[in-house]
């Protein structure tokens, strides 16, 4: 089989990438592993700026008649010791992360079932002929010419073995990935003292905010779905999980109806331990994102911890970027290979800079001494009293820009500093990433042609 593009990985990340390409008119190959089926959770926050892109892609309509919509984060900290009466805990009062600092469009974010997600790009790309998709085919390795490039891929399919040629080659198959091997990339491993249980069931009207709940060492993430349903991600320390599940649900009931007691009577609807995902977090960023012809993307190329909700907006984020570059390098007869750096040079920095700032919000949730609990307590006030460092912080996860804490920042959280001055919406507006900051190549190399039906120009959404 023979294709332009080859993608191993069928997931947020390779089909964006894939539906980019076949809108170009560019020969597309998706690889899935996966037969389908089954539930497996995965990221479901859509920021700002992947709505933005998705928006490009003419999605964003129909995401947001079947989302959930994501105005504001809640944060309550609870006392750890419950009242001597026995009444409810109560919270200090609640901190309020608003995505309306931004200043719209796309001042918002949605929560979107990531299965439902991953379709709607399958479906979008495969009513376009120069799309096709093998599953399942699970990609096992490349075929390469004496310099090292990749000449071809080969995909385990039911039918036996198929070989794929391609000009370019990219694995976007998570976490794991064969691609990356083939790459002989170094990603550094770093792990947590804490693992999550995660879950969706239904939810009380009483809960319509995307909220989180800490209460020492512990932490609850709810986050609404559409369909009265609510996605929850719960903290554990490692060695929890086997005691929890020896004791049975009524533990892992307790323990959500202690931090939310009007979860009581839908926590209770998952029977079986089968249906709670546990997920171990960690973080890498691959030193390398491509090789001669060869490219990783999202997940592949770098994981990020879960607390900021990154992980899939940083795939889809990727698949923007080089999606863009791709087709402008066939438009422009361009060698594919001397293109590719532009991809590493915008992409490689912007998921550390998240993976930083996600790695700095598990570590608030790592400790539960008192003394570290006070301490975020009073900088995350801090930061939503300014203006200023609310503006950044939601800037930050947002995806739209990137505005990195200075020294005064941190003093300004301590309060040692005051909180900053308020900013204008065209302040606001001005921080976002600009056009030739997203893709650089079209201004540093000359070319007068963006790619057409993707290029960005924001959109009241
Ligand atoms: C339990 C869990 C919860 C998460 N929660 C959040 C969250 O709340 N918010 C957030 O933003 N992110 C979250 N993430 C992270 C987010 O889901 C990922 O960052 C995102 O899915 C990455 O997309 P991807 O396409 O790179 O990888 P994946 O979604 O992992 O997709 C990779 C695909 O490649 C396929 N594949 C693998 N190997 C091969 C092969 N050899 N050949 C062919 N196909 C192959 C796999 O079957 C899979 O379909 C979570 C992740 C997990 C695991």
């Amino acid at each position: 089989m023979r294709c332009q593009v080859f993608i191993s990985g069928g997931g947020v990340a390779g089909l964006t990438l894939g539906l980019i390409l076949a809108r170009e008119g560019i020969d597309t190959v998706v690889a899935e592993r996966s037969p389908g089926g089954g539930l497996m959770y995965k990221g479901e926050l859509l920021q700002p700026k992947s709505l933005k892109i998705l928006d490009n892609l003419g999605l964003l309509g129909h995401l947001r008649r079947e989302s959930f919509t994501v105005r504001t984060i809640r944060m309550q900290e609870q006392p750890v010791d419950p009242p001597p009466d026995g009444e409810p805990r109560r919270s200090s009062r609640d901190i309020v992360f608003d995505y309306g600092k931004l200043a719209s469009p796309y001042d918002y974010a949605l929560m979107h079932p990531h299965e439902e997600l991953k379709q709607l790009l399958l479906d979008e790309a495969q009513a376009l002929p120069s799309f096709r998709w093998i599953q399942p085919g699970s990609f096992t390795g490349l075929n390469r010419d004496a310099d090292g490039r990749a000449v071809s891929a080969t995909v385990d399919t039911p039918d036996g073995p198929l070989t794929v040629t391609a000009d370019l080659f990219v694995g976007a198959e998570g976490r794991v990935s064969r691609m990356r091997e083939e790459m002989n990339t170094v990603a550094k491993r770093t792990d947590y003292n804490h693992h999550f249980l995660t879950v969706s069931f239904g939810r009380p009207d009483t809960l319509d905010e995307a909220t989180i709940i800490s209460q020492g060492s512990r932490f609850l993430g709810l986050f609404p779905l559409p369909d009265q349903q609510v996605r929850t991600v719960f903290l554990i320390k490692p060695e929890e999980f086997k005691q929890m599940r020896r004791e049975g649900l009524e533990r892992f009931y307790r323990e959500y109806r202690e931090m939310r007691p009007d979860l009581e009577g839908y926590v209770d609807e998952i029977q079986r331990w089968k249906d709670i995902q546990l997920m171990i977090p960690f973080r890498h960023n691959a030193n390398r994102y491509i090789r001669h012809n060869i490219a990783i993307m999202g997940d592949a190329a770098h994981n990020v911890h879960p607390m900021a909700g990154e992980g899939m907006n940083m795939a889809i984020q990727d698949a923007d970027i080089l999606g863009h570059l791709i087709s402008w390098s066939y438009r422009e007869q361009r060698d594919i290979e001397d293109s590719l750096p532009w991809y590493e040079r915008v992409r490689r920095q912007r998921a550390q800079f998240i993976s930083e700032l996600s790695h700095l919000s598990a570590l608030a949730y790592s400790f539960d001494q008192d003394v570290v609990r006070r301490a975020r307590s009073h900088v995350l006030k801090r930061i939503e009293q300014s203006d200023y460092l609310h503006f950044k912080y939601m800037l930050n996860i947002s995806g739209l820009g990137e505005w990195p804490e200075n020294l005064f920042d941190r003093f300004r959280q301590l309060g040692v500093l005051p909180g900053g001055s308020s900013l204008s919406k065209a302040e606001r507006l001005a921080r976002r990433f600009r056009e030739e900051e997203d893709y650089p190549w079209l201004s540093k190399v000359g070319s007068l042609a963006a790619p057409g039906t993707m290029n960005g120009g924001e959109k009241d959404a």
